[in-house]
């Protein structure tokens, strides 16, 4: 059979976690993707729930990022349940590092806004993460910004869409998507023609192309952004911590992730070794004894970018049944829950938050200029 409820085009975080919430719905949904599932910015994100610690204003984006992170809680018993994956969701919080005092200082008064962390003087931190520094002057700690695993997420969204009866293709890029007959349409792949009522596209940054073809003006770019991994039995760690534009985050296995760069238009996925340099020279100030630990891996990945750094979550402007979830940016994985819902309420018409809508719609810009 070629015909399905919903198409929905990449086969990221995203994509899955919009298959698993329609799937359970009761609809008929297929997912395409080009490669294997999982395998573009979704597997090379250090998996930071990163609400507090990513947005600074207390608006809409970050409203919406506080209920997908605290959705998490709920989706590692539900997706453990209907996939046997474990998300490995781990809740220690993080340390936001102050290395000078006007760091401390800006720290310091950031917890006026936010009830939800506080300030750990030096002694603190030095007490409960021993392996640091002692040339910190103290640090923020936001209990609430734990981290998952992306690539377990990913899989377990996947598996429980499937449990659910949705398809997933991999090694299957869409190469057109056209409105048909019946107000349908038809999604080209090299193997076969599908035609489905409703289509989303989530392909990342590679979004761009159905954004020119589907007539929208909107557009993403590319921000690359390189990591590494490694293991040490001489450093232990319970939060992530967070300094200098870098994080270590310490992840269940017995692993380190230490991210990112951030390279603007760089389309390409390998790292380099200045990307990784950059990285350690920032690290070793920070955990000293480092320098002996085992270097695991390098990787790269390309963060979808919009305009305004917020993404995509809505309708197109004119087409019916057409959905756009795209340019999560730096925070896909922390948003990937909510994603789901917002467009699962769409294609079901359920009533959305106006909020919402409005601050992730195609159009927003338009809508900014006609106010
Ligand atoms: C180094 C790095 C660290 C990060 N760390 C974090 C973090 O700690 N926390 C956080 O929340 N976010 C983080 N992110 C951001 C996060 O990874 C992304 O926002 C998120 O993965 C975007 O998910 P996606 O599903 O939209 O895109 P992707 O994961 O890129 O998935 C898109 C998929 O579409 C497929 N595709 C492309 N074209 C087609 C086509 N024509 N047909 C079918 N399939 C197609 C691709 O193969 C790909 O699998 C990080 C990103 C990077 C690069």
């Amino acid at each position: 059979m070629n015909h399905y409820d919903v198409g929905i085009v990449g086969g990221g975080i995203i994509g899955q976690s919009i298959a698993y919430q329609l799937a359970k719905e009761g609809l008929a949904v297929v997912v395409f993707e080009s490669n294997r599932i999982g395998k573009g910015a979704t597997s090379a994100a250090a998996g930071m729930l990163g609400a507090n610690s990513e947005l600074e204003n207390n608006d809409a984006f970050f409203s919406f990022a506080k209920e997908s992170q605290r959705q998490y809680h709920k989706l590692c018993e539900e997706l453990l349940q209907y996939s046997q994956i474990n998300i490995q969701l781990v809740d220690n919080g993080m340390y936001k590092l102050a290395l000078t005092d006007s760091e401390a200082e800006s720290l310091q008064h950031t917890t006026k806004h936010h009830q939800a962390i506080e300030w750990h003087p030096k002694d603190i931190v030095l007490n409960n993460e021993p392996n640091v520094t002692n040339e910190i002057k103290g640090a923020l700690y936001i209990p609430e910004d734990g981290h998952v695993s992306p690539i377990h997420v990913c899989a377990a969204f996947a598996k429980s869409a499937s449990h659910f009866g949705a398809t997933i293709l991999e090694n299957t890029p869409v190469q057109r998507i056209q409105k048909v007959a019946n107000d349908e349409y038809r999604l080209s792949t090299p193997h076969a023609n599908f035609t489905c009522e409703h289509v989303v596209v989530a392909n990342g940054v590679w979004s761009n192309y159905f954004f020119n073809e589907l007539g929208v003006q909107s557009g993403l770019k590319p921000v690359k952004g390189e990591c590494f991994s490694f293991q040490s039995s001489e450093i232990h760690l319970e939060r992530t911590l967070f300094f200098d534009h870098c994080y270590i985050v310490p992840k269940g296995d017995g692993r380190f992730v230490v991210g990112a760069s951030m390279v603007e238009n760089d389309w390409s996925t390998e790292p380099t070794l200045g990307g990784i340099q950059s990285l350690f020279e920032k690290v070793i100030p920070i955990l000293p004894n480092i320098k002996s630990a085992k270097l695991l891996e390098t990787w790269a990945g390309l963060r979808p970018q919009t305009d305004d750094g917020k993404p995509y979550i809505g309708k197109h402007p004119t087409e019916e049944n057409l959905y756009f979830a795209t340019g999560h940016y730096r925070n896909g994985i922390l948003l990937a829950p909510k994603t789901g819902t917002m467009i699962r309420d769409f294609i079901l018409k359920r009533t959305q938050q106006e909020e919402y809508v409005n601050a992730f719609s195609l159009d927003r810009k338009l809508v900014k200029m006609m106010r």
